[in-house]
């Protein structure tokens, strides 16, 4: 594979719903779709998943947009790679910044699979028939909170992941279990905790699926002294930006699960390596999600087919988010799971029409 050119797609979005977490709202999503192309005229298709300001990770829009432009494509334009791991070596000359990292990592994995005329997930080793979903609901009050769920509900999800902070989770959590005793609940803070362990501890005997990142991103330490007081697992999600960050949290003991997300460590290759290693540890992993467009959608169900893959995702159907998403085919999920793309690559290619009516810039990069 030979790359010579980039296309930069920034778009934006209004959600259906906004989004409410610890940390913030988010009401209109922007991000970027990256379009790689090859000698052969072949192209492979990653999105940059960061937000428009830094709540969830350093990285935004702008400076992905900046680092992919200035810093990453000057590495891969005209240059030749024999497989897409390779990327990952040349661009660890870049410190951090996964999620710029990782949509140009994405693009290429797509490309390759094309090339070889394959489905990713096949390409992967993917073994899952069907990929479990979920949804993430955060809202201001318990009332719209329950609304979301019902919608769910009827659209067939069995888990849902609620966002929690302090003086939104016992009661918030115990009405929910309440009006769906059925139902699986996941729980996730956002580190909004870090001064208030004594709310969390309150949490422990609800039943919990599990508590996602109650501390800071950098507290590894203090998630596994926290870990050791609770029942619940803690599954980390913004602590884990590589695979490094991975085996730090197993070998302390932070965590019971993973939550892996293909931007927040930097593209498929670690996150692929993450799983592995989570496997031979017998930590528990599941696909988180960005309120992406349908490119990292793709990819995250590619991701999700690996066999560590046992607890449902993040990831949902296109129509829950958008009202109609930047690519050819929706995602779709039917009793609470999703049946991977048969076609090459992830499957879906970008909707033109479309993506030109929510485009706010686009660029050309050669070399
Ligand atoms: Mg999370």
């Amino acid at each position: 594979m030979k790359i010579t050119k980039i296309d930069l797609h920034i778009i934006e979005m209004k959600l259906k719903t906004p989004f409410v977490t610890s940390l913030g709202k988010v009401t209109n999503r922007r991000g970027i779709i990256v379009e790689i192309h090859d000698e052969t005229r072949a192209t492979g298709l990653g999105e940059a998943v960061a937000f428009s300001t830094p709540w969830y990770t350093e990285e935004t829009v702008e400076t992905c947009f900046h680092i992919i432009k200035d810093v990453l494509a000057p590495l891969v334009l005209n240059r030749s790679f024999e497989h897409p791991e390779e990327l990952f070596d040349r661009m660890k000359t870049v410190r951090k910044n996964p999620m710029a990292k990782a949509s140009i990592d994405m693009a290429v994995w797509d490309l390759y699979a094309k090339l070889l005329g394959q489905p990713l997930h096949k390409l992967i080793g993917g073994t899952r028939e069907n990929v479990l979903a979920g949804v993430v609901i955060g809202a201001h009050s318990i009332r719209e909170m329950l609304q979301q769920i019902e919608r769910a509900r009827q659209d067939g999800y069995n888990r849902v992941k609620i966002k929690i902070g302090p003086g939104k989770d016992e009661k918030w959590i115990r009405v929910i279990q309440e009006s769906y005793p059925d139902m699986d609940i996941l729980a996730d803070a956002n580190s909004s905790y870090t001064q208030n362990e004594e709310l969390l501890l309150k949490l422990d005997d609800l039943g919990l699926q599990m508590i996602e990142q109650p501390l800071s991103q950098d507290d590894l330490v203090d998630h596994a002294a926290l870990q050791k007081k609770m029942k619940t697992p803690i599954c980390l999600d913004e602590s884990i930006t590589s695979l490094h960050a991975a085996k730090s949290a197993i070998l302390l003991n932070s965590c019971k699960m993973i939550n892996i997300k293909i931007g927040r460590v930097g593209g498929l290759t670690e996150a692929i390596r993450i799983h592995n290693l989570c496997q031979e540890h017998g930590i528990q992993v599941w696909c988180g999600g960005m309120l992406e467009f349908g490119v990292s959608r793709a990819h995250n169900v590619a991701l999700a087919t690996l066999p560590g893959f046992s607890i449902p995702g993040d990831i949902s159907s296109s129509s829950r988010y958008w009202e109609e998403d930047i690519t050819s085919t929706d995602i779709i999920v039917k009793d609470g799971t999703i049946f991977p793309f048969k076609g090459v690559g992830i499957g879906v290619e970008l909707n033109r029409e479309r993506l030109k009516q929510v485009r706010i810039h686009h660029e050309i990069i050669y070399k």
